[in-house]
């Protein structure tokens, strides 16, 4: 940082590195002083298409050109093709757009309560896994509950342990309306659901008349090498959630609902600005087509297998692992070795990763990634590794 005084302006809510990012492409990125780094983080898998890609840049420049947003009470061209596109790619009846991740869950609750209401006698409880991403969302925005209709969302979570079959069906009670669970606890370390936890879960909601919901912020959109996490599993959620990846590094996140989960009446969601602005859209619609272009999908499945290779290559020899996760988005745990110090080597490296636990590396790179980027990526993780152990060696 060139002027020591300018950070302290900056709410200290992230410990953040010294580099000042003025350029990005594709999996490039460059400071201020001219230095690349490749970015296999991507904004904790937020640029689906890397750092400025053209489709991106293109459909920004036009929109812009255009209208950015006529305000929420007002129907744009943008909003209405990303939805028709959106529902019809994911086989949702409907589809609403807000801002981020956050708001999206919420808003899957205020539905699913909703539909409690209606279907389920009032019921209102959720039921989700421990560690997941919207576990502590409803105390966040306690200050955003409309106070009408009286929709209580503070409370009425229960949390069991996640990958645990038993423990959720055991918690679904008379008060439960929904199960809500992400396909890959993205955050708790990349811990993907096994096939037989997700489909008995979808499974268990059907028969005992509940909500299937799915947080897909951080697998849906092309992540893990399908459009949706669902695909990989073969279940079906009611209410899906989508954020990250759909707007392509751009705030966009959409709640999609099925069948009679599409229940919402106007007023029933408050009103959020910005969410679906014409502008946004027409980003999430740059997104989508581009993801859906026939073998988009394909290459994503095939370079996750050589990145996995590689970084099953380079664990063995560290003696970490075993790696964890689907398509791109993939997890390291680290065996004796702290993850915020190897993220720290990597920088130094000029390669960018993150660790959501401190005993796992997370990979989401941009999902046009390269063979040769991965090659370079894994020369840079491994000499992170060395320099690791060379600070160990030093300190003993
Ligand atoms: C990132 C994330 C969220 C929150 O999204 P924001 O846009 O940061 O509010 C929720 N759930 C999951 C699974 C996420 O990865």
């Amino acid at each position: 940082m060139r002027d020591p005084l300018a950070n302290r302006r900056l709410m200290h809510t992230l410990e953040r590195p010294s580099q000042l990012f003025v350029r990005g492409q594709g999996s490039w990125l460059w400071d201020v002083e001219g230095r690349a780094y490749l970015d296999f983080s991507q904004g904790w898998a937020v640029n689906s298409l890397g750092h400025s890609p053209s489709v991106l840049v293109d459909a920004l420049k036009h929109q812009a050109e255009y209208l950015i947003d006529p305000g929420p009470a007002f129907y744009n061209r943008c909003v209405l093709d990303l939805a028709a596109r959106l529902c019809q790619a994911t086989g949702s009846q409907q589809v609403h757009f807000l801002n981020s991740g956050a708001e999206a869950n919420q808003a899957a609750i205020r539905l699913a309560r909703k539909w409690g209401r209606l279907h389920r006698g009032g019921a209102w409880r959720i039921v989700t896994a421990r560690r997941s991403d919207h576990e502590h969302l409803p105390t966040a925005f306690d200050a955003q509950v409309p106070p009408s209709p009286p929709m209580p969302v503070a409370t009425g979570m229960d949390s069991v342990p996640y990958n645990d079959l038993e423990a959720l069906r055991a918690a679904i009670g008379p008060e439960t309306v929904a199960v809500m669970l992400e396909p890959v606890q993205g955050d708790a370390g990349v811990i993907p659901a096994t096939l037989e936890y997700l489909q008995g879960a979808a499974r268990a909601c059907r028969e005992r008349g509940v909500l299937f919901i799915l947080d897909e912020m951080q697998t849906g959109i092309g992540r893990c090498g399908a459009l949706l996490a669902e695909d990989l599993y073969g279940v079906r959620a009611d209410i899906l959630s989508l954020g990250k990846g759909l707007g392509g590094g751009v705030p966009l996140a959409a709640l999609l609902a099925r069948g009679n989960a599409c229940c919402l009446e106007p007023g029933e969601q408050g009103g959020a600005h910005h969410g679906g602005n014409a502008l946004m859209s027409a980003a999430g619609l740059a997104v989508l087509d581009t993801v859906l272009e026939p073998g988009f999908l394909d290459h994503v499945r095939e370079v996750s297998e050589h990145l996995r290779e590689g970084l099953a290559r380079i664990a063995r020899r560290e003696g970490h692992g075993p790696l964890r996760g689907h398509g791109l988005l993939l997890g390291l745990p680290l065996i004796r070795l702290s993850a915020a110090a190897v993220v720290r080597t990597a920088l130094e490296e000029g390669l960018l990763i993150d660790a959501p636990q401190a005993g796992c590396l997370r990979f989401t790179p941009a999902l046009t990634i390269s063979h040769g980027n991965i090659d370079e990526m894994l020369k840079r993780l491994a000499r992170a590794f060395a320099r690791c152990r060379r600070l160990a060696a030093e300190e003993d």
